[in-house]
């Protein structure tokens, strides 16, 4: 079982998403287990804010998340030694995430996932971590919808969390990234004189696998 920490400052988010489909399920069976913590919850005590962001040094726009309530979260979170840990920075800066990565992470114990706001976190906080993830070139307002990215595609790889263990097989990226699964139909038959290729229909599994071969090369 992976245990999923996610440290922010919007616990909430995760909780309509998880609660669904295969993820939900995963918990179920208790194949995965997420849980998130409220960095607030490591303020300063008696800080009537519970302030975890200040303004940077040097000036410039917004605010940055402060490394000791994010140093002081991690030491309670984090599991004991023995347990596989990953302490992951979710950052735009970070190395981009790929299938091999999501593969590679689901030999851990526990991953935990630092989720940022404003502009980002205290550079201290890069010496907490063990890797900084960004999902994409592209900016998103806070590191919650990263993490789920994350959570889901590491998820999948462990053992009973998809339905069908032959459904991650031939699954785009599954044989490198270059790699695109073979296009699928199903009913009707027939759509605005679009029909779904014969060698589908003429139950030859030896002719549709090499079909299906030959389609995921070319696309
Ligand atoms: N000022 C930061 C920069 O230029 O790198 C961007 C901060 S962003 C507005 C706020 C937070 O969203 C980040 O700390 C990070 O946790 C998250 N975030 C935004 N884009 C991301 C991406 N592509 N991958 C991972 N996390 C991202």
């Amino acid at each position: 079982m992976i245990t999923f920490d996610m440290l922010t400052i919007f616990p909430e988010i995760f909780t309509s998403y998880f609660q669904e489909s295969i993820i939900n399920r995963a918990q179920k069976k208790k194949l995965i287990k997420i849980n998130t913590h409220n960095l607030r919850d490591y303020a300063k005590p008696g800080n009537r804010h519970r302030q975890v962001d200040d303004r940077p040094y040097g000036g410039g726009p917004g605010m940055i998340l402060m490394v000791e309530p994010i140093a002081k979260a991690l030491q309670k979170i984090k599991k004991a030694k023995k347990q596989k840990s990953r302490i992951i920075m979710l950052t735009p800066a970070g190395k981009q995430f790929d299938q091999k990565m999501a593969e590679r992470l689901s030999s851990y114990d526990q991953i935990i996932l630092l989720c940022g706001r404003y502009e980002g976190f205290d550079a201290r906080v890069e010496k907490l971590v063990d890797e900084k993830i960004s999902i994409g070139p592209y900016v998103l307002s806070g590191g919650e919808l990263p993490a789920m990215i994350l959570t889901e595609a590491v998820a999948r790889h462990i053992p009973g969390v998809v339905g069908h263990p032959d459904a991650l097989v031939e699954e785009t990226f599954s044989k490198g990234r270059d790699y695109v699964e073979y296009p699928q139909y199903t009913r009707p038959e027939k759509f605005k004189g679009q029909k779904v290729p014969k060698v589908l229909l003429s139950g030859n599994h030896a002719e549709i696998g090499k079909w299906r071969q030959n389609k995921s090369k070319k696309r």
